[in-house]
C-alpha cells in the first residue's frame, strides 16, 4: 500500500483523495489543480493563489531555476518556499520538456533530484523521455527503456522524505503504456504522471488521452496517486477524473492570458468575440469585457489570468459535488456537449465502461439517462453481466407494464429500458430507479434487447416472454428468436 495517498470518495474511475506530502508537511485534498509558476514569469503571485484561489499545490520547473544563475543561488540560498513565497506543496519538474523540444539537456537524474532536493522541493521528478504520440514502436520501446533507467536511477537517489514522480511513457502504443505504468507501479516511487499527452490535448484528440489513461491505469494499483502531466484546460477535468486522474497542471491559464484567450468548461474564446461574460467570478463580475479589452497589456493578462484561474478551481469543485453525489458521468455528459472532441473523448470513456465498471461504486445518488451514450455506461454493463448469473423460473414475463394478474406466468419482470429484464425485488435499488426521459430513444431499447439477450443465453429452458412498449425494428431485431414477442397495448391481461 501506498501510505501517502488515500482514496476517500469515488465515482468511476474518478475519486476524491488525500495526498500526504511530508516534507511540505501538507496533506492536498485531490483532484488538485497545480498553478504552473514560471519563476522567470510570474502571472499571478503564488501568494494570492494560496490566499485568494485556496491552491495548495503548484509546480515550477527545476531545469529552468538550476540553468539561471540568479534563480539558482537564491533557491539553494532562501530554498523554494521562500523563493517564491509559498507554503503549501511544490511539486517541481527536471527539464524532461526542455529534453522533448531541444533534443538534450545538460543534467543527469541523479544531478536535478539532488538538487531538487536541495532546493527544499517536495515533489521531485527524474528526467524521463516524453516520447510523443504516434512514433514508431522501435521509438518508443528504446525511449521508454531511458525512461526506465531514469526511475530506476531516481530510486537509487537518497531523497528523504521529498516524494518522488515515476512518469508513464509509452506514447500512443497502448501496450507500452500499460507495461511502463506497471513498471512505474513496482518501484518504490510515489507519484504517477501520464506524460507525453499534450501533443493530444493540442489536436483535440481527447479520445485517444482517454485510451492513453486507461491503459497506464490498467497498470497502476489503484493506491497510485495519477498526474495527467499538461493538462490544464477545464473543458477536460471532468473527463480525465473520470478516468482516474488526481492531479492535473496548468500552464493554460497564464499561456492563454498572454493570448487574450479566456477558458470556459465548454471550451476556449477569444477577449474580442465576448460581449458578455459567461462567469461570475471576482474578475468577471466586476469588468465588462470591454473594460477588460481596455486594459493595458500587463493588467488584461492578470485580469485573464484570474479568470482562467477562478474558472478551473470553479470546476475541480464542481467536480468533487459531483463524486460526493455519484453523478460524475453525467457532469462528463454535460461537457461532452461543449465540443465534438470532448464526445469522442466521452465516447472513448464508455469503450472502457468494463474497466470502469470494477471501481465503480455499486450504489450512488440517481442515474439519470440523460442521451444515447447513458445505454453505455458501465452501470448498464455491469446489469448486463449481472444477468447471466440471475436463475430463472420455467415461463417469465418481461414487461414495461405493471404485472399482470392471473397465472400465466410463473413471474413477472420489469423491462427498463437501458438495463433489460429487471427483477421486481431489485426495482427500487441502485441503478434501476433512474431517471429516463418519457421518449425512450433507439439506443436505450437496443440495449435493454441486449439485456434479454444475455438473460436467455443463459437460461434456455425458460420460456421468455417480452411485453415492449412501441420498441423500434432495430432492437426487436436484437430478441433472441426463441422469445414470444407482445406489442404493450396488445396483451389481453394487460393491467393499468
Ligand atoms: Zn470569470
Amino acid at each position: 500500500m501506498r501510505e501517502h495517498f488515500e482514496v476517500r470518495h469515488g465515482d468511476a474511475l474518478g475519486r476524491i483523495g488525500a495526498l500526504t506530502v511530508p516534507r511540505a508537511g501538507r496533506t492536498v485534498e485531490t483532484p488538485a489543480l497545480l498553478p504552473v509558476i514560471n519563476p522567470n514569469l510570474e502571472t499571478v503571485a503564488p501568494a494570492r493563489l494560496e490566499a485568494e484561489f485556496g491552491a495548495e499545490i503548484l509546480i515550477t520547473n527545476s531545469y529552468i531555476i538550476r540553468s539561471t544563475d540568479d534563480l539558482r543561488e537564491r533557491a539553494l540560498d532562501e530554498g523554494l518556499h521562500d523563493m517564491l513565497d509559498f507554503s503549501g506543496a511544490i511539486v517541481t519538474d527536471s527539464g524532461s520538456f526542455q529534453l522533448a523540444e531541444y533534443g538534450d539537456i545538460d543534467v543527469t537524474t541523479r544531478e536535478i533530484l539532488e538538487f531538487q532536493h536541495d532546493i527544499g522541493s517536495d515533489v521531485a521528478t527524474p528526467v524521463d523521455v516524453p516520447t510523443p504520440p504516434d512514433v514508431s514502436r522501435e521509438q518508443a520501446e528504446a525511449d521508454l527503456e531511458t525512461t526506465e533507467q531514469a526511475l530506476a536511477d531516481a530510486a537509487a537517489v537518497d531523497t528523504g522524505e521529498m516524494l518522488v514522480n515515476a512518469p508513464v511513457q509509452g506514447s500512443t502504443h497502448l501496450d507500452l503504456r500499460e507495461a511502463a505504468a506497471r513498471h512505474a507501479d513496482a518501484t518504490d516511487l510515489d507519484v504517477f504522471p501520464v506524460g507525453a499527452v499534450v501533443p493530444l490535448m493540442n489536436d483535440y484528440r481527447y479520445d485517444d488521452v482517454v485510451d492513453v489513461v486507461a491503459a497506464s491505469k490498467r497498470g497502476l494499483g489503484a493506491d497510485a496517486p495519477v498526474h495527467l502531466f499538461g493538462a490544464g484546460h477545464p473543458m477536460m477535468f471532468a473527463l480525465a477524473v473520470a478516468m482516474g486522474c488526481d492531479l492535473f497542471d496548468s500552464a493554460a491559464y497564464a499561456i492563454y492570458a498572454r493570448d487574450d484567450r479566456y477558458l470556459t468548461v465548454r471550451g476556449t474564446k477569444h477577449l474580442e468575440d465576448i460581449e458578455y461574460f459567461p462567469c461570475e467570478c471576482p474578475v468577471c463580475s466586476a469588468h465588462s469585457p470591454a473594460e477588460i479589452r481596455a486594459a493595458d497589456d500587463g493588467e488584461r493578462e492578470r485580469l485573464l489570468a484570474e479568470h482562467n484561474l477562478h474558472v478551473s478551481y470553479g470546476e475541480l469543485r464542481r467536480i468533487k459535488q459531483a463524486i460526493r453525489d455519484g453523478s460524475l458521468l453525467e457532469l462528463v455528459e454535460t461537457r461532452a456537449r461543449g465540443h465534438p472532441s470532448m464526445l469522442d473523448g466521452y465516447r472513448a470513456l464508455l469503450d472502457h465502461a468494463r474497466q470502469i465498471e470494477r471501481h465503480d461504486p455499486a450504489s450512488k445518488g440517481s442515474f439519470f439517462y440523460c442521451s444515447a451514450e447513458s445505454a453505455r455506461r458501465p452501470e448498464v454493463v455491469r446489469h448486463h453481466d449481472r444477468l447471466a448469473r440471475l436463475d430463472t423460473p420455467d415461463s417469465l414475463l418481461l414487461t414495461e407494464g405493471n404485472a399482470p394478474s392471473g397465472d400465466r406466468f410463473d413471474a413477472a419482470w420489469r423491462l427498463l429500458p437501458p438495463f433489460g429484464p429487471v427483477p421486481r425485488a431489485l426495482s427500487e435499488t441502485y441503478p434501476f430507479t433512474a431517471e429516463l426521459p418519457d421518449r425512450t430513444d433507439d439506443a436505450a431499447c437496443e440495449a435493454a434487447a441486449r439485456g434479454v439477450a444475455e438473460l436467455v443465453a443463459a437460461n434456455p429452458e425458460t420460456d421468455v416472454t417480452v411485453s415492449h412498449d412501441d420498441w423500434p425494428a432495430s432492437a426487436l431485431g436484437m430478441l433472441p428468436a426463441s422469445v414470444t414477442v407482445e406489442p404493450l397495448g396488445a396483451r389481453p391481461d394487460r393491467v393499468e
